[in-house]
């Protein structure tokens, strides 16, 4: 077999429940180790041993690149080994390979943002009143990376999933907008921002190898959710946790 000096292999992955998951999550009797802190510095989310063989035989053949809704507060409590760059607040924020701010991105999104301000703090008073009014369990915040609001996120208990559902319909319903619900986790954003944008922009401009050169590269990509198909398109082939949003399409989560 010819090497080719010139071959490239990249990961594009999701973080939470690809990766890693919250405790209640984890499957049970599985050997688990910390992934990701709280705020307060404890142990939050959790790897299993098969995430952990995957993810050490991706980072050994691999540049791995997260894709992440995360903002960089919340990335840095990801101890995870990282090194190639990132994609954080469902593609707002690029981090290039040394881990600075990609500016030129930056300057793409920023003015949208500030442009979008008033919408969402819109969004997030229509969802607090429907909470306060309707009684529901749920959590609502905007979330924000450098002091700008990306987008909405609402949680709520495993057992009041048909509350989410019913917040979502009602803010799709007055607002435009992109709604993702996966399980107890309803994410609402504006229609410009999307984790394959931003993952495409990655790859034409943080990848030793661009996209237009006739070198040999593979993308595999890693996800979870409905929020993850845009990236996972650009991707020569895509991987999902089996049980989860995207192997429920799929049809192969056990009965
Ligand atoms: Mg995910």
């Amino acid at each position: 077999m010819s090497h080719n000096p010139s071959r490239q292999i990249l990961a594009l992955v999701d973080l939470d429940d690809t990766l890693f998951q919250t405790r209640p999550k984890c499957r049970p009797g599985d050997d688990l180790s910390p992934a990701a802190m709280s705020r307060e510095g404890e142990p939050l989310s959790f790897q299993g041993s098969h995430q952990r063989i995957l993810l050490s035989l991706l980072l050994e053949k691999a540049l791995v690149i997260p894709v992440t809704a995360r903002n960089m507060e919340s990335f840095k409590r990801v101890h995870l080994n990282f090194t190639q760059g990132a994609i954080l607040s469902y593609g707002a924020v690029i981090l290039d390979p040394l881990g600075q701010v990609d500016e030129t991105w930056r300057e793409i999104i920023w003015p949208k943002a500030k442009r979008d301000k008033q919408f969402l703090r819109s969004v997030l008073n229509l969802a607090n009143s429907l909470v306060k009014k309707e009684s529901l369990a749920a959590r609502v915040r905007l979330v924000s990376d450098f002091g700008l609001d990306f987008y909405l996120m609402a949680k709520t208990e495993p057992d009041k999933l048909p509350e989410l559902t019913f917040l979502a319909t009602q803010l799709a319903e007055r607002f435009e907008a992109k709604v993702f619900l996966n399980g107890n986790n309803l994410a609402f954003l504006p229609g410009w921002l999307d984790k394959g944008v931003a993952a495409q922009y990655f790859l034409d401009n943080h990848t030793p190898l661009p996209a237009r050169s006739s070198s040999e590269r593979l993308i595999l990509g890693l996800g979870d959710s409905l929020a993850d198909l845009g990236f996972l398109a650009l991707c020569d082939y895509i991987m999902t946790p089996n049980q989860s949003q995207l192997a429920q399409l799929f049809g192969t989560t056990e009965k």
